[in-house]
């Protein structure tokens, strides 16, 4: 099947025609991201930094690029420049890092904050005791040039659908109950970043906003 067809095939499943598509093509060719692009997609997710650098210099600059994977501080340097949305802030220092980096640009960096909601030991992210922590804290208030614009999560890896819908529920819940709460200025929480191929129904059924997207348009990931 062709990056086309199976484009369309996905659209005309989602739950929420409104819900964003993330394409992921990490791993894959400029020339994947170009044909889609031709399409009409225009937001990509990778999540190795120096991969998206070297992309994003041969490839249209209308493009909004998501950095989707675990990121290491010392990498944000190099993508503060032109980074759409960071999908996987997982700690207060990187998100001052990301803070630090973007005010040297003179932007206002978007980011989600990754809840650790699998059941899994090795999945990153805040449980909510530390986002509670982080977000009654006094250093978030002097991070300006971010906007936390919503939630991230991955569910585990299981055929039981069951607990993945689960799982994306308790994140839309945690959503819903830090959106009654008095939250710093520099947060706005409208996205929910939730579903990949495997599950991104289940997770649109749990009012996701974006779905990241990789082997179900691009096909499998080589990694040699
Ligand atoms: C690779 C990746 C995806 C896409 O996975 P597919 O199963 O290929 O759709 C989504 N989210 C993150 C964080 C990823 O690393």
């Amino acid at each position: 099947m062709s990056i086309k067809e199976n484009l369309h095939k996905i659209k005309n499943t989602f739950i929420n025609p409104n819900c964003k598509l993330i394409a992921v093509s990490k791993t894959h060719p400029s020339e994947s991201i170009q044909e889609a692009y031709d399409l009409g997609v225009r937001d990509f997710g990778e999540n190795k930094v120096q991969e998206l650098v070297e992309k994003a210099e041969k490839l249209p600059k209308d493009i909004r690029w998501h950095m989707i994977g675990h990121l290491q501080r010392n990498k944000v340097k190099y993508m503060a420049e032109f980074i759409y949305l960071v999908h996987g802030v997982d700690s207060l220092k990187l998100l001052k890092e990301i803070n630090k980096q973007a005010a040297k640009v003179s932007r206002t960096i978007n980011c989600l904050l990754q809840v650790h909601i699998a059941e899994e030991e090795s999945k990153f992210g805040f449980d909510e005791k530390e986002l509670l922590e982080l977000l009654q804290g006094e250093t978030i208030h002097e991070l300006q040039n971010v906007k936390v614009i919503g939630l991230m999560g991955m569910a585990t890896f299981t055929e039981n659908e069951e607990q993945v819908e689960k799982e994306f529920e308790g994140l839309k819940n945690l959503k819903n109950k830090l959106q009654q709460m008095d939250l710093p200025e520099n947060f706005d929480l409208q996205e929910l970043s939730m579903g990949m191929t495997g599950d991104y129904l289940l997770a649109q059924k749990q009012d996701s906003t974006m779905v990241r997207i990789g082997t179900a348009i691009f096909g499998e990931r080589d990694y040699n």
